[in-house]
């Protein structure tokens, strides 16, 4: 049987940050391993920074109803990869068959990285992102595979598994192709539009104009009470391709405010909604979370008044940058 001892030293010399998980060299299932690509996972469990892999533990050991280790890598909230094993792992089932991975004994077939973020109401970081990207370039660079040997467990499972979500797999392909290639990072690109910016905001009459909060983004901002109707105010970018945006939102926070509020970001598969709190964090850039975006000029992020908590719902300002 094979094994991947290589793989700590090619992660870090892809720049990417490693924590070794104890005896990794000697972890892993009994059975071949012969990996000719990747394979990319969600765990399902809820992520944070001052929670930043709570699935690791699962991952090292195994559940009562699958023995570990589960993953070759976990990543966590904050991109960091830690290394469970260099052997065969109870990550991928059977595949059966996609893109070049043909169907069979998808534990030997492929390395498997397990992103830490729950896949329901929780997006990859793009922290998460960015390294995952950085490692499977790097680990189908030592397989000499090209991008079309990293897949999404969706894609080749044979029961119906949804990971990793939201993330549009031929956009993570395409960028894993590019830093192969050398192309490095994506072009960079960002975009603010404020209440105020001309011809990118549009809100019904029922959102008030406020100065009242010194957190405010820019000369003002939009307030509304919450109804149980959409009435959305909403924000109009020029996406410049279809790839992947982190999607960060200004709100100025007082405790009269909305612990509930919907903010919708239009997406390639739909629309997501996204729960803040508005009563704190306020005056700063608070990540949405990282989302696939259709190239063109359109509504893409909204807030909605349809929250079931009290307090003023605040439309403020939304950045956009490309990751
Ligand atoms: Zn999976």
């Amino acid at each position: 049987m094979a094994t991947i001892p290589w793989l700590v030293d090619v992660l870090r010399a892809a720049g990417v940050q490693v924590v070794v998980e104890g005896d990794w060299l000697n972890r892993m299932r009994p059975g071949s391993f012969d990996p000719i690509g990747v394979l990319w996972h969600h765990t399902a469990a809820t992520s944070s920074a001052s929670n930043p892999h709570p699935a690791l533990g699962i991952c090292i050991n195994g559940r009562s109803d699958l023995p570990g280790p589960l993953c070759q890598a976990l990543v966590d909230y904050n991109g960091v990869f830690h290394v469970i094993s260099a052997g065969r792992c109870n990550h991928a089932g059977t595949s059966g068959g996609s893109g070049p991975i043909p169907a069979g004994d998808g534990n030997t077939l492929m390395i498997g990285w397990e992103i830490d973020y729950n896949g329901v109401n929780q997006e990859m970081t793009a922290a998460q992102y960015n390294a995952s990207l950085a490692a499977t370039a790097a680990v189908l660079t030592r397989l000499g595979r090209d991008s079309s040997y990293a897949r999404g467990h969706r894609e080749t499972s044979t029961s119906g598994k949804i990971d990793p979500s939201f993330i549009d797999l031929n956009v993570m392909r395409a960028d894993v192709a590019a830093r192969m290639s050398g192309g490095g990072n994506p072009p960079a690109w960002s975009s603010i539009v404020d209440n105020t910016t001309a011809g990118r905001f549009t809100a019904s009459a029922n959102w008030g104009v406020s100065t009242y909060s010194g957190q405010r983004y820019g000369a003002d901002y939009r307030y509304a009470e919450p109804v149980a109707a959409s009435d959305v105010a909403w924000y109009r970018f020029n996406v410049p391709a279809t790839a992947n945006y982190r999607v960060d939102a200004w709100w100025p926070a007082t405790s009269g405010y909305n612990g509930a509020t919907p903010y919708v970001v239009s997406t390639t598969t739909g629309n997501r909604t996204i729960i803040v709190d508005q009563r704190a964090t306020g005056g700063q850039w608070r990540s949405l979370g990282t989302f696939t975006l259709p190239a063109g000029d359109a509504n893409r992020v909204g807030v909605s008044r349809w929250s079931s908590a009290t307090g003023l719902i605040v439309a403020d300002a939304v950045r956009l940058t490309r990751v």
